[in-house]
């Protein structure tokens, strides 16, 4: 179940896990033309595919997509919590509504996904979670204090359920990129290249190799993987 899917780097996790023989749900908001292309490339190569509109910020969307999910393709094996917002705004006008729909939709749906799929991997000792934040998490970034707590919300997250879950065969990390070329990042004019060091974005590709890496590794959890181009060193 890859959240966000329709588009930017969900789509291309989406697309990576697939060739890897993953069967894919793909979640979706708004862009229900984008996910209906995507099910029918994901099809295309062979895999079993759903295209699901959820809002994941609610719990109640986020109990109708795993009900949908279990009913069409059975219980959630590999959960990537990307779905996300990037609200850029003068510092000085972030509203307390920015702030929770914010925090809503980048750190709670984590969380809520996470509740909702642990019981079907704690039974099957199996499973993985994969958290996308952000370099803003590490470094503040040019979107705003809702968008870099929310992401930097996610490593603690991680943190927790990597720690309580690590010997259940369940496996939690997160991926924090740097810019990378999506709508999203077309969206955010403070967002240039001169802020990485490589000198460019990152492609969604790239950020999905490193998901499916994760997938197929049961020795690295809690960790934050960093692909950034160099915008963050560790
Ligand atoms: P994007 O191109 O804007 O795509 C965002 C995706 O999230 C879309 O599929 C959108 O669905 C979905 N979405 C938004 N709100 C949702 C909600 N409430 N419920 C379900 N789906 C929702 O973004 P992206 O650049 O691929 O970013 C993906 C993730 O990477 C985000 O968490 C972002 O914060 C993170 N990230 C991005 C960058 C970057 O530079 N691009 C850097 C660091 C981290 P619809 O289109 O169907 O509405």
């Amino acid at each position: 179940l890859v959240t966000g899917a329709s588009r930017g780097i969900g789509r291309a996790i989406a697309i990576a896990l697939a060739r890897e023989g993953a069967d894919i749900v793909v979640n979706y908001r708004t862009h229900w033309k984008e996910a209906e292309e995507l099910l029918e490339n994901i099809e295309g190569s062979g895999r079993r595919c759903m295209a699901a509109e959820a809002d994941v910020s609610l719990s109640g969307e986020v109990s109708r997509l795993i009900a949908a999910t279990e009913k069409e393709l059975g219980h959630v094996d590999i959960l990537v919590n990307n779905a996300g917002i990037a609200k850029q705004l003068p510092v000085e006008d972030i509203t307390e509504r920015d702030w929770e729909e914010t925090i809503a939709v980048n750190l709670k749906s984590a969380f809520l996904l996470t509740q909702s799929v642990l019981p079907h991997m704690r039974a099957g000792r199996w499973g993985r979670i994969l958290n996308i934040s952000s370099a803003a998490a590490q470094v503040g970034g040019v979107v705003g204090p809702h968008y870099a707590s929310s992401k930097a919300g996610l490593i603690g997250l991680t943190h927790f359920y990597a720690s309580f879950l690590a010997k259940e065969g369940i496996t939690v990390n997160t991926i924090a990129p740097g810019p990378v070329g999506t709508d999203m990042a077309a969206g955010l004019p403070a967002l240039t290249t001169d802020l990485v060091p490589v000198g460019r974005f990152g492609t969604p590709e790239e950020i999905a190799d490193i998901a499916v890496s994760l997938a197929c590794n049961g020795y690295i959890t809690g960790q934050t993987v960093n692909v950034n181009g160099g915008r963050y060193m560790s």
